[in-house]
């Protein structure tokens, strides 16, 4: 393996290690059967995503690398290949945990260079996933950014954001906070054959409604719309009308993307429990990693419209502002805007 690499990823993820500061561990608890933890003192932790990027933010940290949530489709496999390990079971079960993430971040945004941009986290992979229930690095991490006043926004799956709940209302009273929770979908057979390892649909959105209840505004990345399998419009209506019933702040669509790395375990996949799609994701996919802007543009619309027949309003790209400090003040009426998030998964 490649500990000493300086790896690039889409979200701009630099990790920059020796092999002297790697230690491997295993936990013998059901939780944590089959997964390797690779515990590295990284040397960064602030990721500058490069110029060329789409994504709607300039910063970002990534306390892991690899995922215990194990979505087949998950866009940042491919990066798991840049520490010469595998991109499907391999980004599943052996997780790199940069154990001094929080002591390096407050060092970094006390740094006279540092301007206090908008951090985004849960980029690349989910920094609620289930090792951090062991590892708890998100608590210092966030802890730094609430004492340096720093903005910031979290895109998970994770049901655990809720441990850190009194760190995101302390945040929130300092700085722009934003907080988006990804469900693509609520149909039960999909996910736990697509999504093995994260929580329930239902559970991520009583996550919504929890924070919504404590005054954090969070919205719902519905990410992704898989194509033959939840784009049915009894499957959007349901997972708008559940969505939107979870008091989230906005409703934001994305279509499955299949880049190199995620492509090929999701085809595979696919083959074993889809066999008769194959063709049709062949060409629905041929031209590369998207699907056609048509079809894109026929999701975009159908979630719009539910969403505005449910009274709830899509995402402003990459807007994040101050959420509403605890109080015992009346909430927000549904019909107020609410904080947006970053739309990326
Ligand atoms: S939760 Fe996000 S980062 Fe983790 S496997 Fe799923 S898509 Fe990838």
């Amino acid at each position: 393996m490649r500990w000493d690499n300086l790896s690039e990823t889409p979200t701009g993820d630099s990790v920059l290690f020796g092999t002297d500061a790697v230690v491997t561990r295993t936990f013998d608890t059901p939780e944590f059967r089959g997964i390797t933890f690779h515990e590295v003192r990284a040397r960064s932790i602030l990721n500058q995503v490069p110029g060329a990027s789409r994504m709607p933010f300039e910063w970002t940290v990534n306390p892991y690398r690899g995922c215990t949530h194990a979505c087949v489709y998950c866009f940042a496999r491919r990066t798991h290949s840049y520490l010469d390990l595998d991109t499907g079971l391999g980004f599943d079960s052996q997780i790199v945990v940069k154990t001094n993430a929080p002591e390096l971040l407050r060092k970094q945004l006390a740094s006279p260079r540092w301007q206090g941009a908008h951090i985004a986290m849960g980029t690349n992979v989910d920094c609620y996933q289930r090792a951090e229930g062991r590892y708890r690095l998100m608590p210092g991490i966030l802890a730094a950014l609430r004492d340096h006043a720093n903005p910031f926004s979290i895109l998970t799956k994770g049901t655990l954001i809720l441990r850190d709940l009194d760190l995101l209302l302390q945040a929130a009273q300092v700085t722009d906070v934003g907080i988006s929770v990804s469900v693509g979908f609520t149909e039960h057979e999909l996910w736990r054959t697509v999504e093995p390892g994260t929580p329930a649909p239902e559970r991520r959105l009583a996550v919504v409604r929890t924070l919504t209840d404590h005054g954090i505004g969070c919205g719902v990345l519905m990410a992704p719309v898989i194509p033959f399998l939840g784009d049915h419009p009894d499957e959007l209506r349901a997972t708008v009308r559940a969505i939107a019933a979870s008091g989230a702040t906005s409703v934001t669509p994305l279509v499955l993307h299949l880049r190199p790395g995620a492509r090929e375990w999701f085809m595979a996949w696919l083959n074993r429990h889809h066999p008769h799609l194959v063709r049709r994701y062949e060409r629905l996919y041929a031209e590369g990693a998207y699907a056609p802007k048509w079809y894109q543009r026929r999701i975009t619309r159908q979630v719009h419209e539910l969403a505005d027949e449910f009274g709830i309003g899509p995402a402003r790209r990459g807007a994040s502002r101050r959420v509403t400090p605890p109080s015992d003040e009346p909430r927000r009426q549904p019909s107020e805007p609410g904080p947006t998030q970053l739309t990326l998964l």
